[in-house]
């Protein structure tokens, strides 16, 4: 059975700091939800916990207080609104949530390819396709290495733009199959899902090589893949469910192929 998309899980609300659309509420989405017959979707602002020390630096203001302040979530019939959290590798490579506070989100997307934050994810802004693709690989080879509950583990947009602004098709290509074939075995071993974010509708064939080329490789590893708009704002999820059926489509993906929460 072809892949069904009935869920979106990377959605930020105003809680995020970079959401600048007032209307962008867990009340508004749900109405998204329930309008695109959507079964789960969650709620994945950006956070770093408190109780994590980095040496970056972070702005304080999406600590766990501030992400958890949309507690209780907005419910209808037939969706399931889950509580997430989108957060981040620091330039140590440290992931900025606790054990302890991983346990009170039903999923954590962690994003390695934030490299646009220069004090942050990066210690100097990045200027070359070489050192972008470098990092691309390096941090998710030092996320593989953490002990972390997998199941419940998703990696945010592989191939964002914030790779390298305007530039990110540059450094895909300098990623080689047998990279991409070790970093995508382990994470199908782990069980971790993988994110499918990009919009293929209007993709000319060169750019789905570059840009689809990491997720055919992690097909063929056996990774399960889920569906994230990242909105930050009400206008970015018209359309959201077109754009989701045709990267399924695209990559040929089938139910099989789908990541799935375990949420009781
Ligand atoms: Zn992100
Ligand atoms: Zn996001």
């Amino acid at each position: 059975m072809r892949y069904v998309a009935d869920h979106d899980y990377h959605i930020h609300s105003t809680v995020s700091l970079c959401c600048h659309d007032d209307s962008q509420t867990p009340e508004a989405i749900l109405d998204y939800a329930v309008k695109n017959s959507f079964s789960s979707i969650c709620l994945t602002n950006h956070f770093w916990d408190e109780k994590v020390e980095s040496e970056a630096d972070w702005c304080n203001e999406h600590d766990f207080s501030h992400v958890s302040s949309v507690l209780p979530l907005p419910q209808a019939d037939g969706v399931r609104f889950l509580f997430g959290a989108e957060t981040d590798m620091d330039f140590n490579n440290i992931v900025g949530i606790s054990r302890e506070r991983i346990d009170l989100f039903d999923f954590i997307i962690v994003s390695t390819t934030h490299l646009h934050l220069d004090g942050n994810t990066v210690r100097k802004s990045i200027e070359t396709p070489e050192e972008a693709a470098f990092l691309w690989v390096d941090k998710l080879d030092n996320l593989l290495k953490k002990d972390l509950p997998w199941h419940k583990i998703g990696i945010a947009h592989l191939t964002t733009g914030h790779i390298l602004k305007g530039r990110t098709h540059e450094v895909l290509p300098l990623i080689s199959d047998s990279t991409l074939y070790d970093l995508f075995g382990e994470c199908a071993a782990k069980g971790m899902g993988i994110e499918l974010n990009m919009k293929t509708i209007g993709m000319s064939d060169e750019q789905k090589e570059i840009f689809l080329r990491p997720y055919f490789i992690a097909k063929e590893c056996g990774c399960k893949f889920y569906l994230g708009s990242d909105s930050h704002k009400a206008s970015a999820l018209i359309g959201t469910k077109d754009s989701f059926e045709h990267v399924a489509e695209t990559l040929a993906l089938h139910e099989s192929d789908k990541f799935r929460l375990n949420i009781n």
